[in-house]
This record gives structure tokens, C-alpha cells and sequence, in this order.
């Protein structure tokens, strides 16, 4: 059965489904899945005010630009490589998959059926021996830039040149190649050490007309076609002008703060964590970006600091983990007291707990939109606008 007439017809098209347990709603069509999300939305949110509708792919398949695939033998001493099952580290062989982007799929299948000509072992996890763990793989829709990333349990690599070589004849469209060592025991897939085999070790690429500079950590969205979406209704609902005074909080990279920035007067971005923050900074500076700066800090107690030096802001965005925000987080920004909230949320149940909390704090919602990022799987993401 062909993965297009899935959309339309067929439950059940990948024959993986149930062992990798990645994608929830394989059973259902594509249509239906927008409905079933619509409806978790609406039964969740709409008594906070009206949920409009869904926006979806206008092609649903192979929207994700970063592909992981997890390396190793099965009982009979075959090459595998592909997902874990789901709660476990059984790998399951995949070749292709519905919703990984292709080319990176191909690159996967590729370098595994390479391995034994370049005496590449792949490691075991429970004998702790062997050398490829994973293989990793970003590609910048919009730039055509790929990136692959070898995470090796050790550094030697007696064949690195030819196998780079081989690989990059076979796949001209790589632009960098990575070794990244990871000798632990861990579940993280990336270790400290790195050594770029080719290129410049990062790719870039574009999202709402901005520049990304993409290394094999950093984050950066999966669905950089919904994403455009998500955040032109973000910024819609934000009505920003040369005046305005922004607030990405939980900025992460600071996609959003720069999106804003392009019509806001100033933003100012805060975010925890130290690598992003880093990351933030040197995207503002990719793009020439004079009005946003960028903090590591909870995000929270800065806003609430900046209410008790007297400061304000028109518009805060925020962009919480699943787990939503916290009740101090938004009493500080209770007490900023901006305009405009403009809550994005990856998961609907939190968001449920913390809009009633907001609107508690005197905020009104004036709509919500949900979109879908994550097509073939039980996520949905939501912009909501909520007025002072
Ligand atoms: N909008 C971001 C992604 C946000 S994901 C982007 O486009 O890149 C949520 C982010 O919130 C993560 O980066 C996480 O590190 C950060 N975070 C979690 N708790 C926080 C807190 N209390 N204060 C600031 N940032 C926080």
C-alpha cells in the first residue's frame, strides 16, 4: 500500500507502526486526524474562549528535517538501524519512514550498507563494544543544506577519509560531516568531543526569512513549514509596530523573538538555558539584528524584576515546555501586566491549567488558533491570544 493513499483511505500503511509507536494516529487518515486534534482542542479550551480552526499540512509526509537512527546487530548478527521501541532499546530496522524527511532516510540506509567495506563495527550496548552508535541527520529545508553527524563510541577511525569520501560521492547534496565521539553509558545521543570530517561542522537555513546557523546540538524546529505558520499567526494576533516592547520568554534559540523583531521597536529574550542563549545571540548577529537582546535567566523572576524596577512591556510571547508554564511565572507576568499575551503551547492540557490561571489575573482570551506541527502522532500546538 502506497504512503499516499493513506492519507485518503488505508489505516494502518506503515507496517512499523506498532513496534515503533512513534505515530499514535497512523490508523486514521489525514483529515481525520485534523479532526481528532480539533475536537482534544476544543473539549480542553473552548470554554476559555473560541478555538478556530486547525491549520494542517497541505502535504502531510516526510515533514521532519532531522532524522535520528540508532545503530546495532540483531540475534543473527545482521546491521540494523533505525528507532528504538517505544520504553525500550530494541532497536526497530527502519528503511523509510512517513514522516522523516527522504533524503536523510536515504543517507541512513546508505551508510549502514557502507559499513562492512569501510570495517565499520556498530557498538553494543550491552557488551559495551563496537564503534558507530548513531547516525544523525539535518537538513535545512529551505537552504538544501545536509548535515550528518557519526556518533562513534571512539575516536579511531582508520578509514574516516575514504569512507567521507565514499559517502559524499554517493550523496553530493552533504555539506558537512561530523564524527562526534561518545564513549559513555548513556541514553544521551551526543558526547562532549567532535571532529568535523568535512565542511564547516554546522549547516544554516532559513525560517520566516531569517537565518539559523544549525550544529549538530543545537535546537532547531522540526517542521520548519508549520513553523512559518505557527509563528505568522503569532504575530498576527500580536499586531506588533515600531513601538512596541516585546518579550520572548522560554526563547530557546530566539526564533521568536527575532520574527518579532522585525517589526517591534525592542525585544528582549530570556531563556535558561546557557547553549541557547549562546545560540540566540549569534543568530541576532547572523541577521544583523540591532533591536533584542538576549538573557539567561528564569524567566519569570526577570519579568518580575523588571516590574519592580518600574518597567513594562506591550507584548509577551511565551513558549513553555509541555509541562507549561509555572503559577510563578505567571504571577510575575501578572504583575508586568502587558497588553497582549501571546501564549504558544505544545501540549493542550497544560495549557488549559494555565490560562485559567491568567485569566484569573484579569486577561481575556481572544482566540485560539491550533496547528498542526507534528502530523501521524497525538501532538497538537496552539497560539492563543490574550488581551489585558
Ligand atoms: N521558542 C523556542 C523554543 C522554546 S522550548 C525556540 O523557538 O527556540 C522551551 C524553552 O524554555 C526551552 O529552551 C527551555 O530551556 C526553556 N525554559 C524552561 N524553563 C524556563 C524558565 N523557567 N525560564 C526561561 N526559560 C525556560
Amino acid at each position: 500500500m502506497s504512503q499516499k493513499s493513506n492519507l485518503k483511505t488505508n489505516p494502518l500503511a506503515c507496517p512499523l507502526s506498532k513496534k515503533c509507536g512513534g505515530c499514535q494516529l497512523q490508523n486514521m487518515t489525514y483529515e481525520r486526524q485534523l479532526k481528532w486534534k480539533q475536537a482534544r482542542c476544543e473539549i480542553l479550551l473552548k470554554k476559555y474562549g473560541k478555538v478556530r480552526r486547525i491549520i494542517g499540512m497541505e502535504n502531510p509526509l516526510h515533514y521532519r528535517n532531522k532524522v535520528q537512527a540508532a545503530f546495532g546487530r540483531t540475534k543473527s548478527g545482521k546491521i540494523i538501524s533505525g528507532v528504538y521501541q517505544s520504553g525500550t532499546h530494541r532497536i526497530v530496522n527502519v528503511d523509510s519512514c512517513m514522516t522523516e524527511d527522504e533524503t536523510a532516510d536515504k543517507i541512513i540506509t546508505d551508510i549502514r550498507a557502507m559499513l562492512p567495506k569501510f570495517k565499520m563495527t556498530v557498538y553494543d550496548e550491552d557488551r559495551r563494544t563496537g564503534f558507530l552508535r548513531h547516525v544523525l541527520v539535518k537538513r535545512g529545508f529551505s537552504s538544501g543544506e545536509v548535515m550528518v553527524v557519526l556518533v562513534a563510541a571512539d575516536s579511531r577511525f582508520p578509514m574516516k577519509k575514504k569512507f567521507t569520501a565514499a559517502l559524499l560521492e554517493m550523496h553530493p547534496e552533504i555539506t558537512t560531516v561530523v564524527l562526534n565521539i561518545n564513549p559513555k553509558d548513556t541514553n544521551l545521543v551526543l558526547g562532549e568531543r567532535e571532529e568535523i570530517l568535512h565542511g564547516a561542522g554546522y549547516i544554516e537555513d532559513t525560517l520566516c526569512g531569517l537565518k539559523f546557523a544549525i550544529s549538530p546540538k543545537s535546537f532547531y524546529q522540526i517542521n520548519p513549514v508549520q513553523c512559518e505558520k505557527l509563528y505568522n499567526k503569532a504575530m498576527e494576533y500580536a499586531e506588533l509596530d515600531g513601538n512596541s516592547k516585546v518579550i520572548d520568554a522560554y526563547c530557546g534559540i530566539g526564533t521568536i523573538g527575532m520574527v518579532a523583531a522585525k517589526t517591534a521597536g525592542s525585544v528582549i529574550g530570556v531563556e535558561l538555558n546557557k547553549d541557547a542563549v549562546r545560540d540566540a545571540i549569534s543568530n541576532a548577529k547572523r541577521n544583523d539584528m540591532k533591536n533584542i537582546g538576549f538573557y539567561c535567566d528564569d524567566a519569570g523572576e526577570f519579568m518580575e524584576a523588571m516590574a519592580d524596577e518600574g518597567e513594562s512591556a506591550d507584548v509577551v510571547f511565551m513558549d513553555p515546555p509541555r509541562a507549561g508554564s509555572s503559577r510563578k511565572f505567571i504571577e510575575s507576568m501578572l504583575k508586568l501586566g502587558p497588553e497582549k499575551i501571546v501564549y504558544i503551547s505544545c501540549n493542550p492540557e497544560t495549557l488549559a491549567r494555565d490560562l485559567n490561571y491568567i485569566i484569573k489575573g484579569g486577561y481575556k482570551v481572544k482566540e485560539m488558533t491550533p496547528v498542526d506541527m507534528f502530523p501521524f502522532t497525538n501532538h497538537v500546538e496552539t497560539v492563543v491570544l490574550l488581551v489585558r
